[in-house]
């Protein structure tokens, strides 16, 4: 049996415009990770078995590793349909933000869900979730949002509903966001969901192989030269690598392709801390990475130094200037954790 986690109040509260809607749309965050793309798409599955109009709308592009997720085709990129997905948005009855906290996560989008009058919920597990939604279902300390679109689902009473295509869309977004249940992954409640999942029939292994091992050949000489270039600060137990865009040039290198690179370097003894710096290739910015293991909070790292946050093992931000300064920020902030670091 799984813990009734969320307030009763709240899934009371969906359920009457779940009842009395006819078109929903779903949103999640810039660059749509696993469980971004796993969470909607689950949710999505569960809809439509009810009949229901279901439209997932994202702001960018997703990895290709993520693509045969069933139901990703449909799934409307924000940037290339922007009137298509304005309509969509505006006529909507009820809005489900999925995976994010902030507004600032679905970039553009965020003006025309403000300004659409369709009822709007949050089901997400990041840190402090802003209010502009009438239902946040918020938990930081539950490991995905796959995860959270399970419970709700079953707390509504549906969990005959969840067929084949959802559950394997929920199980991609639990394993991604734990890294293949290797972080954020001790609660047993987990496992208690994950056979939940197998009883409809999903093939966990073929899911693994699918997203993890169906990587280009350019990939894995890209990871290999950016390992050749790591960085180690052994005083501060700390890694770092980076891509310019040059060097993406030099890789062919195409979204999702950097996916997982960040955690690496977390596999060197002694090493509780990476960050991964990677020069955009659309906007004039650096992107930043932040992985730890243990009680080093990345996510207070990605606030004091790059306007970013997310969770205490894993967060990002954002970096205006060269990818030199951005390395020199990120040493100043070893310097100032040292302490912490070394704990
Ligand atoms: P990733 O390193 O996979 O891009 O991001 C890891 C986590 O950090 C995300 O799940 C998200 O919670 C957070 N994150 C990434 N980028 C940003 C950002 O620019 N701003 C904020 N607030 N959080 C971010």
């Amino acid at each position: 049996m799984l813990s009734k986690i969320i307030d009763q109040t709240k899934i009371d509260h969906f359920t009457k415009w779940f009842e009395r809607s006819e078109s929903i749309v779903i949103v999640s965050h810039v660059s749509p990770d696993g469980d971004a793309i796993g969470s909607s798409l689950g949710l999505m599955h569960f809809l439509e078995s009810q009949e229901k109009t279901v439209h997932v709308v994202v702001p960018n592009a997703f990895p290709d590793f993520l693509k045969w997720m069933p139901g990703a085709k449909e799934v409307v990129l924000y940037d290339r349909y922007k009137d298509f997905a304005d309509r969509l948005i505006t006529e909507a009855d009820v809005i489900v933000c999925l995976d994010f906290n902030a507004i600032k996560r679905i970039e553009e989008l965020g003006d025309v869900v403000l300004a659409s009058k369709a009822r709007k919920i949050m089901v997400d597990h990041h840190l402090h979730p802003e209010s502009f939604c009438e239902i946040v279902i918020s938990h930081p300390e539950i490991s995905s949002t796959s995860e959270l679109v399970f419970r709700l689902i079953c707390r509504m009473g549906y969990f005959e509903d969840i067929t084949l295509e959802g559950a394997e869309c929920i199980y991609t977004g639990m394993m991604t966001d734990t890294g293949g249940f290797t972080y954020n992954s001790n609660n047993r409640e987990i496992y208690f969901i994950i056979s939940e999942l197998l009883s409809k029939g999903i093939d966990k292994d073929d899911i693994y192989r699918k997203v993890y091992n169906t990587y280009s050949e350019s990939r894995l000489r890209l990871m290999g030269y950016i390992l050749s270039n790591m960085h180690v600060y052994k005083e501060h137990h700390a890694a770092l690598i980076s891509l310019s865009k040059e060097e993406q040039g030099k890789f062919d290198y195409i979204k999702g392709d950097s996916e997982g690179f960040v955690n690496i370097p977390l596999s060197i003894k002694d090493v509780c801390f990476t960050c991964f710096l990677r020069e955009d290739t659309e906007k004039q910015m650096i992107k930043i990475s932040l992985r730890s293991v243990g009680t080093f909070p990345c996510n207070k790292f990605a606030a004091d130094f790059f306007n970013g946050g997310g969770h205490l093992n894993a967060s990002g931000g954002e970096f205006c200037g060269t990818l030199e300064e951005a390395r020199a920020v990120f040493e100043d902030g070893l310097e100032r954790y040292k302490e912490l670091l070394n704990a």
